[in-house]
């Protein structure tokens, strides 16, 4: 069975990598993009997530922000997050590269989050870079300037290169590559998962519906990544 089999994997694995998506926050009440009940079934996140119409109007990103914000502030990690950090602790993953700026998988006792789309945590301004702790309204203490943002990557804004980079260099070094969570359709997070593959990794993918990378995988489960997850950890004993 595909649980049992990906537990093998994981269990001799000494330099796994995950990478997760807004599927892992699911089950901590945090909506995703895509897939059933997906914010953008709602909303064009081009519209409220790129950078141009945020520089246009900040007052309407900050009005959806606001809402979707005080969700994300107030969740916490779910099994599938402590999973992962337990997977980590046990020494068959070296890190967990995030597409989420939602900062779960660090409350679950992670160490090493590679965040690829940054993080929803802070601001910063615009006009002099400062990032600042969470306020509303926000404005910069600094300048007093209302181009404060959440520092997350929006559409039409260049990925963090540092953490590109690091995820990479993982993905080529990966004795196993577990994916979770994600609809794969995000560039360039979605590479990475090939990065490994094309190095020799075995690729397990854990998530609700198909994903386009699913014929590159050892094994394919479709679940929620809360439960999942746990029966893997279960199965490897640690
Ligand atoms: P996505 O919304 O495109 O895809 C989420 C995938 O998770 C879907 O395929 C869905 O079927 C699956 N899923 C839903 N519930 C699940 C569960 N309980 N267990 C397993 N799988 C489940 O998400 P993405 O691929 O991460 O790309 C969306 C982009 O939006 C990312 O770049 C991210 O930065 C951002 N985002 C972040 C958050 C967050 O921080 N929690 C939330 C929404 C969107
Ligand atoms: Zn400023």
């Amino acid at each position: 069975m595909s649980v049992e089999r990906a537990a093998e994997l994981l269990s001799r694995a000494r330099r796994g990598v995950a990478l997760t998506g807004a599927g892992v926050s699911a089950e901590s009440g945090i909506p995703t993009f895509r897939g059933e009940g997906g914010l953008w079934t709602r909303y064009d996140p081009v519209k409220v997530s790129s950078i141009d119409s945020f520089m246009a109007d900040p007052v309407s990103y900050w009005q959806v922000s606001k809402d979707r914000g005080r969700v994300a502030l107030a969740a916490k990690p779910n099994p599938g997050h402590t999973a992962l950090a337990a997977l980590e602790e046990a020494g068959h993953l070296v890190a967990i590269v995030t597409q989420n700026t939602d900062g779960l998988h660090q409350d679950s006792g992670a160490r090493r989050v590679i965040e690829l789309h940054g993080s929803g945590r802070e601001v910063q301004c615009l006009e002099c870079q400062d990032r600042l702790s969470f306020e509303m309204p926000p404005r910069c203490r600094s300048c007093g300037g209302a181009l404060l943002k959440p520092t997350v990557v929006l559409f039409g804004e260049p990925m963090p290169v540092e953490a590109v980079t690091a995820a990479h260099d993982l993905a080529v070094q990966a004795d196993v590559m577990l994916v979770v969570g994600t609809s794969l359709v995000v560039y360039p997070a979605a590479e990475i998962p090939l990065v490994a593959v094309r190095a020799g990794a075995p690729m397990i993918v854990i998530n609700a519906e198909p994903t386009p990378f699913d014929r590159f995988a050892e094994v394919v489960i479709n679940g929620r990544s809360g439960e999942v997850l746990p029966e893997i950890l279960a199965l490897i004993g640690e």
